[in-house]
């Protein structure tokens, strides 16, 4: 049962072009006004720079566990991408709705959004948070100080994160940790190789460590991951100026994607302490300029969805799981599962089509998500 405001909803969220790169201040302000046509008060959380926001905010009593409805409000970016129409503007296709965020997952913020008319309009059993995080596509950036707010009042005992799944709960994703590691050496000409310190070639024997790590990883498994252990690589590696040159910087991306309970920090430890006290001194003896750092770029933890009593009630109103209940993509449902909200991943749309040109959602899809949410809706209902 499809709600009307939703879609009218979405194209005014797919209007605003909230990549994660620019501000998403817009957006936050239109939903802050939006709620408080419904006499909902809603609290703007911004980050350091000013330019981004979270967004908070709870109908119903406070005085108890409630449910968090969260999502993103930021999109990745359309560059590069071969789109047939504008991709900030909302355009219905045989069935389906195209635009930037229509899957991954402004849908959700839309249907959420829709849903507050009827909220209201009903005593409540538990309050219901509104939570809309920025910086989510760049590695979950947003959401701790969403979290950190959160965690002042009581704790609520069930967080949807409306990621698209086709509207299929899921209860678990691998976690993710991203570093930058740079090697400085020392620079010669080629033909004097002993008296330089080749960066290339050292950030050559880090990687191998990190390719020996990957393989230790494979055996711990869990058939509910595809593939069911936690992986490793690296994916950029820039280094040297010339061949004439031993080249004096190197530096590489490195992500380490890992199974939920398996912990990784300790094991990128080990890499970080063999290069700087078993590389670093060879180098210096060298040129005693020569270092390695490491910077992480982003992380954030794995979900495993921990069992509990609103959980099990909110998902009988959901379709069956299907056999497999994880996904390959993360989200921020493992930060939330942190703190001890149970978490449930559940959203309209396919990530199949997020990121992509030509990024949609059905109509089907859309309507499902209102009938859930219409049946939470009611389940919300003080009993009387
Ligand atoms: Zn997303």
């Amino acid at each position: 049962m499809s709600n009307p405001a939703t879609r009218e909803l979405l194209a005014d969220l797919i209007a605003f072009a909230t990549v994660s790169r620019d501000s998403n201040l817009a957006l936050i302000d239109y939903v802050q006004r939006y709620l408080a046509r419904y006499g909902i008060d809603s609290e703007m959380i911004a980050d350091a720079s000013g330019e981004k926001a979270n967004l908070l905010a709870v109908i119903g009593p406070q005085d108890r566990p409630g449910i968090v409805l969260s999502g993103h409000t930021d999109v990745v970016p359309v560059s590069g991408q071969q789109w047939h129409s504008d991709p900030f503007v909302l355009r219905e296709t045989n069935g389906k709705l195209f635009g930037r965020g229509t899957a991954d997952m402004k849908s959700w913020l839309a249907a959420v959004l829709a849903l507050v008319p009827q909220l209201i309009a009903q005593p409540l059993r538990m309050p219901v948070w509104i939570a809309f995080s920025h910086d989510e596509e760049v590695g979950c950036k947003g959401v701790p100080t969403l979290l950190a707010r959160l965690a002042q009042k009581t704790l609520p005992a069930l967080c949807l994160v409306g990621e698209p799944t086709e509207m299929r709960p899921v209860f678990g994703h691998k976690g993710k940790i991203a570093l930058r590691c740079e090697v400085t050496g020392h620079a010669a000409h080629s033909a004097y190789t002993p008296q330089g310190v080749n960066a290339i070639e050292y950030a050559v024997r880090i990687i191998q460590s990190l390719m020996t790590l990957a393989e230790r990883l494979k055996q711990e498994r869990n058939p509910a991951f595809d593939p069911p252990f936690s992986t490793l690589q690296t994916g950029v590696i820039h280094g040297g100026e010339a061949l004439n040159i031993v080249p004096e910087r190197c530096w590489f991306d490195f992500e380490i994607r890992s199974l939920p309970g398996v912990s990784v920090q300790p094991l990128v430890d080990e890499i970080i302490h063999w290069s700087q006290q078993h590389l670093l001194p060879e180098m210096r003896q060298i040129a005693v300029g020569c270092d390695i750092t490491f910077t992480p770029l982003s992380h954030y933890p794995g979900l495993q969805t921990q069992a509990a009593t609103t959980l099990e009630q909110v998902l009988a109103l959901l379709p069956p799981p299907a056999a497999v209940n994880t996904v390959a993509f993360g989200t921020e449902g493992g930060l939330f599962q942190q703190l001890g909200i149970p978490t449930l991943i559940c959203g309209p749309g396919s990530m199949a089509q997020g990121h992509k040109a030509g990024e949609f959602v059905s109509l089907p899809q859309l309507a499902a998500c209102d009938t859930f949410l219409a049946d939470l809706c009611c389940w919300l209902r003080e009993p009387t």
